[in-house]
């Protein structure tokens, strides 16, 4: 069985703009670029994968004008991440676009299980990999998620702000995260259909859920996070300093 592992890189990352790089006129870097302890969140979160034994393939969807830098980068500075099959592949307009892209390069049979993990999330751990492969390979689909702590409210947006319309009950919740794995059958299918009704999810659990394939949680990690927000950045320092 091969594990092939997609990560879409592509995006802008305007959430992380801060006014500093605002008032210089400079575009902030895109989130996965942003360094983290002088290396990109990218490249850490791409050690992960380049070092989990399981993993065969690697499969990264980033911006046209951003491949031929980050392959010398990775050349240069990281010449482990391409010790595995690695593939830098154009991404598209959305996340799931560049899922996209990504699983037409990938040729595996319908048992091999695909991993979709986000380029922001470098704490993901070998136990939440192996984890979601084994559920993967089991169930089809599976993600790593993590049991909500909050309070969730539904809300009706208002001019002010929102209005709470419901209280979600918190035991119904799980805090949604990468990777995301699942049978390569199982996922073209998902896609193939959502591509057909012009269906675009948030992720890649969506697409499978609405083409009826029931989709397993495994235990992720509250540090596991998504690098979105200059705090986030502040934390994952924080994190790789212990
Ligand atoms: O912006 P968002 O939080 O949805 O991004 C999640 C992941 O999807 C990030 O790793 C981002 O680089 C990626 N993405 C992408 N192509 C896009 C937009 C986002 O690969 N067009």
């Amino acid at each position: 069985m091969k594990i092939v592992v997609i990560i879409p890189a592509a995006g802008l990352g305007t959430r992380m703009a801060s006014p500093p790089s605002a008032k210089a006129g400079k575009p902030a870097a895109s989130k996965q670029f942003v360094d983290l302890q002088g290396t990109p969140v990218l490249i850490h979160t791409l050690r992960k994968f380049a070092a989990n034994a399981e993993v065969t393939e690697i499969f990264v969807a980033l911006r046209q004008t951003e491949i031929n830098s980050f392959r010398q980068r990775l050349e240069r500075e990281a010449p482990e991440i391409l010790r595995k099959k690695t593939v830098l592949l154009e991404g598209g307009e959305h996340r799931q676009q560049s899922v996209s892209n990504a699983l037409a390069a990938v040729v595996a049979s319908g048992n091999d299980v695909v991993l979709v993990h986000d380029a922001v999330r470098p704490f993901v751990t070998d136990e939440i990999i192996h984890d979601v492969i084994s559920a993967a390979a089991k169930y089809g689909a599976a993600i790593a998620g993590v049991p909500a702590v909050d309070t969730v409210k539904q809300v009706e947006r208002t001019a002010e702000g929102a209005t709470i319309k419901a209280t979600i009950p918190r035991e119904k919740i799980v805090m949604a995260q990468t990777p995301q794995g699942f049978r390569y059958d199982v996922l073209k299918k998902a896609f193939d259909e959502a591509a057909a009704d012009g269906m675009i999810g948030t992720d890649e659990a969506s697409l499978v859920e609405r083409s009826g394939h029931p989709v397993a949680v495994v235990m992720g990690s509250p540090r596991n996070i998504k690098i979105t927000t200059p705090a986030d950045l502040e934390l994952a320092e924080f994190f790789l300093k212990r």
